[in-house]
């Protein structure tokens, strides 16, 4: 059985950088938590960063790609530079995906880790620009297909892709003995 990668926070772990989460109330991500599909994920928890945060964003003019090289930086508003945690984070993710047999991923929209499709645009005035996060642009890397919550039924839909296909070699562990997934999922 295929697993999927889900934020944290949309499973209504309040790990978002304002202590805060985005719970999903939907009867697809319902099924999938029955079925044990879930794998529930913080990149930013995982690699060490506390709740609440300080928010951070990928520098204006820059992509998840370019921070994932060490050509740009994530920073809070204040300048401190968290890059090195946000790439720890993403590197975590594709552990855990690869040790988990993870075939898609559903992903917090506008996170400069989780979102898929846009990001803050880097001078922390509420506006997003197209683009994604790092934990997303490394799981899409690794061939981890991500979703926004609000392109549920495109996952389900590639699930069944993944599900249909043969299964990868995993390596897999158990849970417990997983030590970067989030707390839902033990
Ligand atoms: S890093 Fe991802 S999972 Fe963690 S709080 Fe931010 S959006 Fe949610």
């Amino acid at each position: 059985m295929r697993k999927i990668l889900v934020s944290a926070c949309l499973l209504g772990e309040k790990v978002r950088w304002n202590g805060t989460d985005r719970a999903v109330d939907d009867p697809r991500l319902a099924r999938w938590i029955a079925e044990g599909r879930v794998v529930a994920f913080c990149p930013e928890c995982a690699a060490g960063l506390p709740v609440p945060r300080p928010a951070a964003e990928i520098e204006p003019g820059a992509d998840a790609e370019a921070v994932l090289a060490g050509e740009a930086r994530i920073t809070t508003a204040e300048g401190t530079n968290l890059s090195d945690a946000f790439r720890r984070g993403a590197d975590l993710a594709v552990d855990v995906a690869r040790a988990h047999d993870v075939g898609i991923a559903l992903l917090t929209e506008g996170s400069p880790s989780c979102g898929t499709r846009s990001v803050a645009d880097g001078r922390f005035r509420g506006r997003r620009v197209p683009g994604r996060g790092l934990t997303a642009a490394r799981l899409a890397g690794a061939g981890v297909v991500c979703f926004a919550p609000d392109r549920l039924e495109a996952a389900a839909e590639a699930l069944e892709r993944v599900e249909d296909a043969a299964p990868r070699p995993s390596g897999a562990i158990s849970d417990a003995e997983c030590p970067h997934l989030s707390r839902t999922d033990r």
